[in-house]
């Protein structure tokens, strides 16, 4: 019977199903089946795994479906899922798919899919023609399980089981550090973390690396709404929200366990001095003193009896380590900087590397997912709980990095530059901020799709946006309707048109069912200058209108469709402006209708890409462009 699973089309737009010669013997074999059962029922004890089967054939509920197959588990299902395939879909559902989760639900009814599928379409049909509103509230009602995304969907499947994880243990964390708003270059780290916290019904905890920062790179009040604002439109669920700006009193605890073990000093010595030792691997002063004498300088940090850049904490890591960098390295540090907030509370802060020892720790993380690119954190950190005598520890998992051809992300540059009025704003398209991808209208689902599809690999990958693009074509073709955006518009008026006052034209090519749009015609059109430059004097069709044989004064030939370039056209359409990836703006002409969309519509300006409609007044619309 598989054949009949895979020759089945859409229900949309497809040819309608013949009716299935044998189905009114199987309608037989199945009620048949059903006595027997029933008798079986009553005749002999049950065993409970038979129950839950037996009371749905003896009491079948009010349904919808025919006698033949209402009381058939399975079937049962067939609304709900309707309902969730057409609200993950735009508002329409696909038999095939519908088909495929009853299947999946119940595998026996497999042998009965050619039976199921007229069924089947008559259901689909009937939640199609429900508005999207009214889809959703009847899934609500049924199955309000089914309206979140199936885990399935985010991808586990291509990530690899993580070491010493068990379903239920799994603490995950999020390290952002609040400087700005996250970016397409911190989407592997959220969508990992994410798709195994949820693959391992795990929890993922949020803990803001606010330790003081720097001056170069601090950090602001604003980036903690921001990062929470992205993390929640790209769908990451974390159950715990933390600030290392909190901790720094457990900080400063295990420090002092720390420099009891003798395994970390005060050190006095300058930047200068500092920099020279590493390089000649040569151990300083304050390395030998003895315990009580660093607990005291200790003491004095914490007291400002040390101005910023006069004493610090180094861990005794090795001062002839191949890695000039883990030469002793730095542990704790006085900044004097205000905190955005925790003001002047403290001055002595800890280096990320020690906050996160002690904060992995307590926090019971059980896996640390990180670029491999953070070796040294691997090894501080290792060192730090060898010292301390720290167990169980975490693991250790990494992923390579995910370039972008063609895209500097630096929250610092596109910080100063909107400072400085040269973006707009931390959603101009140029930050590549998960605010300006919201804003062109790419979907936080194919953002994971595209992570998840390089899943834990250690090899580094250079990407371009187009592998994002293409995700996210994937997810909003079907549901963009088409519209006609002329930009750059050029006048061209018509001599010869037959009297017609408007055309129709499809909203969606692949969906008729979805009706047509009306535009105005006359004689005077007007056309994209690129399109108008290349085809003037050659004979062009002006797309579901007329052919005519362009030119400013131009000539028309017929209205049959003929296989002859297509243009678009716009006749007295509303001014309307695209703003492009590169922060330019494409002004022109749109059809009608596009001032009737609504704020957050995705559209496809026919030949010219997907737009998200941004603002609609009265005299202008702006979208902002997606991709082609
Ligand atoms: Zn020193």
């Amino acid at each position: 019977m598989t054949p009949a699973i895979a020759a089945h089309g859409r229900g949309d737009g497809g040819a309608p199903h013949a009716r299935p010669t044998g189905r009114n013997d199987a309608a037989h074999h199945i009620d048949s089946r059903i006595r027997n059962e029933c008798q079986a029922a009553r005749l002999l004890p049950v065993p409970d795994s038979h129950r839950l089967l037996r009371r749905t054939i003896v009491s079948p509920q009010k349904s919808l479906y025919t006698p033949s197959v209402r009381t058939d588990v399975g079937l049962e299902s067939a609304r709900k899922f309707a309902l969730q395939n057409a609200v993950l879909h735009g508002g329409n559902a696909d038999p095939r798919a519908v088909l495929g989760k009853l299947i999946a639900e119940d595998p026996s009814l497999r042998s009965r899919a050619r039976e199921l599928t007229v069924h089947l379409d008559r259901v689909v049909a009937e939640v199609n023609r429900l508005s999207p509103e009214q889809q959703r509230a009847e899934l609500a009602s049924i199955a309000p399980e089914l309206l979140e995304r199936p885990r399935e969907d985010v991808g586990p499947k291509v990530l690899p089981p993580l070491a010493g994880a068990t379903d239920g243990h799994v603490v995950l964390r999020l390290a952002p550090y609040p400087s700005g708003p996250l970016h397409i270059g911190n989407a592997r780290a959220f969508v990992l973390n994410d798709a195994y916290a949820k693959r391992y019904h795990g929890r993922l905890l949020l803990v803001f690396d606010d330790t003081i920062g720097s001056e170069e790179k601090p950090v602001l009040p604003e980036a903690y709404d921001q990062v929470r604002a992205g993390l929640d439109w790209a769908g990451v669920e974390y159950h715990e929200v933390l600030y290392k700006s909190d901790r720094i009193p457990l900080h400063y605890e295990w420090a002092e366990k720390l420099l009891g073990t003798g395994e970390a000093y005060v050190c006095e010595c300058d930047a200068d001095t500092l920099r020279k030792n590493r390089e000649a691997m040569k151990a300083c002063v304050h390395r030998i003193q003895d315990v009580d004498e660093t607990i005291a300088m200790w003491k004095a940090m914490l007291a400002g009896e040390y101005g910023e850049g006069e004493a610090v904490v180094r861990l005794k890591t090795d001062m002839a380590d191949p890695n000039p960098a883990f030469r002793d390295r730095v542990v704790f540090r006085i900044a004097e900087r205000e905190h955005p907030r925790v003001g002047n509370r403290y001055r002595v802060w800890p280096m990320l590397e020690f906050s996160w020892a002690v904060d992995d720790h307590l926090l019971g993380v059980t896996h640390i997912l990180r670029g491999k690119d953070l070796v040294m954190e691997d090894a501080m950190e290792t060192r730090i709980w060898d010292v301390l005598h720290v167990t169980p520890r975490p693991h250790f998992v990494h992923f390579g990095i995910l370039r972008f051809k063609d895209l500097e992300l630096s929250k610092s540059r596109y910080r100063k530059e909107i400072e400085a009025g040269r973006l707009t704003g931390i959603d101009d398209p140029r930050t590549w901020t998960l605010q300006s991808l919201k804003r062109r209208g790419i979907r936080p689902a194919a953002l994971r799709d595209f992570v998840l599809s390089f899943g834990l690999s250690l090899n580094d990958v250079e990407v371009s946006a187009e592998t994002l693009y293409a995700e996210n074509r994937k997810l909003i073709d079907k549901d963009a309707n088409r519209y006609f955006f002329v930009p750059d518009p050029v006048a061209v008026e018509i001599e010869g048109l037959p009297p017609i006052e408007r055309v129709k034209a499809p909203l969606h090519p692949d969906f008729p069912g979805r009706g047509r749009r009306e535009i105005p015609v006359g004689p005077k059109v007007h056309v994209a200058r690129e399109d108008f430059e290349k085809f003037q004097g050659k004979e062009v069709r002006l797309k579901d209108f007329c052919n005519v044989v362009l030119a400013h004064r131009a000539r028309f030939v017929s209205m049959e469709n003929k296989e002859i370039p297509k243009i678009q056209w716009v006749t007295h359409g509303g001014q309307t402006h695209v703003v492009m990836p590169d922060g330019s703006e494409s002004r022109g002409l749109s059809e009608p209708l596009v001032a009737s969309l609504k704020v957050d519509d995705v559209v496809q300006f026919e030949r010219f890409g997907f737009a998200r409609i941004d603002h609609v007044s009265r005299s202008e619309v702006r979208a902002y462009y997606a991709h082609r």
